[in-house]
């Protein structure tokens, strides 16, 4: 089952879908084994150049999920540095 352009599912797997690298378990570690990244919400590009505390009182990072074999960018999201955890996504049948 695909997932996404990166992700697909395989008999409860979760693999890389450029070199089929396990990346977790259904159904509650679906990242488990992927690389991760934490930096400035600057380090985006020059599209987020502003200061976050511009705007809020929080801190503001850049965080990035990464294929532990062919390193593919997974994901990429700018939240609050105090967000527990990165989103997540399930299946459901
Ligand atoms: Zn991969």
């Amino acid at each position: 089952m695909k997932i996404d352009d990166n992700k697909v599912v395989e008999d409860g797997t979760v693999r890389c879908a450029h070199c089929a690298a396990e990346l977790g378990t259904l159904p509650d570690h679906t990242s488990e084994k992927v690389l991760r990244r934490e930096q400035p919400s600057t380090a985006a590009g020059a599209g987020v150049r502003v200061d976050p505390s511009v705007f809020t009182d929080r801190d503001v990072v850049l965080r990035q999920t990464f294929c532990p074999e062919c390193l593919t960018l997974l994901s990429t999201e700018i939240v609050p540095s105090d967000e527990p955890e990165y989103r997540t996504w399930s299946v459901t049948q």
